[in-house]
């Protein structure tokens, strides 16, 4: 086996105890890494039960795992993973830290943690060896304070080396907020899916790793060493403006140029407000730039700072997602509060883009008067960074108005429609349990396409949506590969590219239709999954469809009037659906599983149909 090690190393927290669990060749060949092994192993170890796996119990495996890229192409990203607490099925999240790569230097693939602590823990894992202690010092803190404690604990407690690479939660996935993050390096999230919870209930803290082996040998290592080389180089020179700017430059380009961009709650997707800017965020709050993840040329991470009433606000960038969802989304068109906004969801460990979107949903009822004062406790305003900071913590500790909004935007609105005896779904800008991306779809000048989010695996996100064609860049079938590669995808050039660097490193010899096969087979599997959903949500057929609100035109901007017809997704949805080998209602048929490998998930259709 060249590129893995063929174990993961799996942590009973109940009790302590670690063994490995080994995967046979078949099984990367097949999946590759990241989201896509999780899937598999996910989807054999639960098969007919899955519906009755509660995605917020500690049965629930929280799965930490790297891929065959980890390590030796430029840039590092850990996979996290497991079943969603948003969408009930699983979804592959990827967050910027060098665990990825201190877990290969220590002998294992990835890392799996099954059941939960009784008390607050942290784990070490030291070369392989599981150290489990208690975290009640550091439990309820966010952010630099736990940043800064952590480091000392870990020398104090197992001798652990100053910058050992960790992730951690904060106070929101403590509380089991379901748009909580898993966090990495102050400001790097795992925000999708909803995984910081997942280690919330398992009451972990904090996992850090440090390896001090080497990587799993490889197929062809002169043939990687003169790839590696033309790759920096070629990735440097493809990517000098993204350096420069990196997402942020579409706080601009994608709100004024495109019209794509989320504003108050996505009533409209255009602003012209110069200032909002890349150049506003850099000459307003950029403290560094470039700011790089391990061993990346593009180095596209800056670093913010702003400071207000005697307190001091640290994040990267923010990124274009951020800008968009604390910024824009919440009528704020100002750097310094977009980056005090983005910096406080850090610290609470918020995903930005779910907790943006669920904010955005609740001043949407205020204005509309479907919430009150009385409910909240004080006033919500579009723009006014007081009152959003205010939610945002209420939130993240579940005070208040914020115990219902930490169920995330789908279960507040079936929760508040319930209580006001209205439907108020069509304010809720999801898809089965996942916010949308902040790239809209009615201007069609952005690179989502009608059915991206509508037919994702993944839902909402923006990093896996689906199109045409269907075995292309453009598709879900590559992001499946990004993710289980594991890889940044701001670093991959093209298709054939990783291809090369995949067989190089693995021997496999793949070509482009085996390489795609990878990708149809773990959305296939991941779509599965998806349709048996569980215990409080399943999709059927008619949640293969956008928010309401991408249906109403854009009532502003250079693109006002336009937006998408549901005739047009409908068809579009029967051709993705016959594309992709799956039936009329969007289930896989028994063909296509056979044909891809996935025989064995058969059995599981007859209880997806039902
Ligand atoms: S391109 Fe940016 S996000 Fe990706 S690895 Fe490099 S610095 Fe990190």
């Amino acid at each position: 086996m060249k590129g893995f090690w063929g174990r993961l190393l799996e942590v009973d927290l109940a009790t302590g105890a670690a063994h490995v669990l080994e995967i046979p060749e078949k099984a990367y060949r097949m999946f590759l890494g990241g989201r896509g092994l999780a899937t598999y192993l996910l989807a054999k170890k639960y098969g007919e039960k899955w519906r009755l796996l509660d995605p917020l119990s500690p049965e629930n495996p929280l799965m930490l795992l790297t891929g065959p890229l980890t390590g030796y192409y430029p840039g590092v990203k850990l996979s996290v993973t497991g079943k969603s607490p948003q969408s009930n099925s699983v979804v592959g999240s990827v967050v910027s830290s060098e665990v990825a790569v201190e877990l290969k230097a220590s002998g294992f693939d990835g890392l799996v943690l099954k059941g939960g602590c009784e008390k607050p823990c942290y784990i070490y894992v030291e070369n392989g060896r599981v150290h489990l202690r208690d975290a009640s010092d550091i439990w309820g803190l966010g952010g630099l304070k736990l940043i800064k404690k952590f480091h000392s604990l870990l020398k104090e407690d197992v001798n652990g080396e100053p910058g050992t690479p960790f992730v951690y939660i904060g106070p929101a996935g403590e509380n089991r907020v379901r748009t909580a993050a898993v966090m990495s390096k102050l400001a790097h999230a795992a925000g999708y899916g909803g995984y910081g919870a997942v280690m919330g209930v398992k009451k972990v803290k904090a996992i850090a790793v440090k390896g001090y082996g080497s990587l799993p040998s490889i197929y062809d290592p002169e043939s990687l060493s003169s790839l590696f080389r033309s790759t920096l180089r070629n990735v440097r020179e493809r990517m000098k403006r993204f350096r420069q700017w990196g997402t942020t430059e579409g706080t601009w380009y994608t709100g004024y140029y495109l019209s794509s961009m989320p504003v108050r709650n996505w009533q409209e997707e255009w602003h012209d407000v110069k200032n909002f800017s890349h150049v506003g965020f850099e000459l307003e709050t950029w403290v560094k730039n470039p700011w790089a993840d391990w061993g990346c040329p593009v180095a596209c991470m800056k670093l913010s700072l702003v400071k207000r009433e005697g307190e001091v606000y640290v994040t990267d960038n923010p990124d274009y997602e951020m800008a968009a969802y604390l910024g824009s989304n919440l009528g704020v068109f100002n750097p310094k509060e977009t980056v005090l906004l983005s910096s406080l969801a850090d610290e609470l460990g918020l995903c930005g883009i779910q907790t943006g979107n669920v904010m955005g949903f609740a001043i949407e009822l205020y204005e509309k008067g479907v919430l009150t004062r009385d409910e909240v406790g004080y006033e919500l305003k579009w723009g006014d960074v007081e009152c959003l900071a205010r939610l945002m913590r209420d939130i993240a500790y579940r005070r208040g108005i914020g115990e219902v909004l930490a169920e995330g935007t789908y279960r507040a609105a079936r929760i508040l429609s319930e209580q006001k005896g209205v439907d108020l779904t069509r304010y809720a800008v999801q898809v089965k349990g996942i916010a949308v991306g902040a790239h809209g779809v009615r201007s069609r000048r952005d690179y989502p396409q009608p059915i991206s989010y509508a037919l994702s695996a993944q839902g909402g996100d923006h990093t896996s949506v689906a199109g045409f064609p269907v075995d292309s860049t453009e598709s879900e079938t590559w992001y499946a590969i990004l993710d289980s590669g594991v890889v940044c995808m701001f670093t991959v050039l093209d298709d054939k590219g990783l291809l090369e660097y995949l067989n190089i490193i693995t021997g496999w010899g793949l070509n482009l239709n085996e390489f795609y096969s990878i990708g149809r087979r773990i959305i296939t599997l991941q779509r599965l999954l998806l349709s048996l959903g569980g215990p409080d949500a399943e999709w059927g057929v008619k949640d293969d469809d956008n928010p309401p609100r991408f249906y109403e035109p854009l009532p502003t901007g250079p693109y006002r009037g336009s937006s998408i017809g549901r005739d047009e997704v409908e068809e579009l949805k029967k051709k993705y659906y016959a594309e992709i080998g799956w039936d009329e209602r969007g289930i896989p048929t028994e063909e296509t599983l056979r044909a891809l490998g996935l025989g064995e998930f058969a059995p599981l259709l007859n209880q997806v149909r039902e």
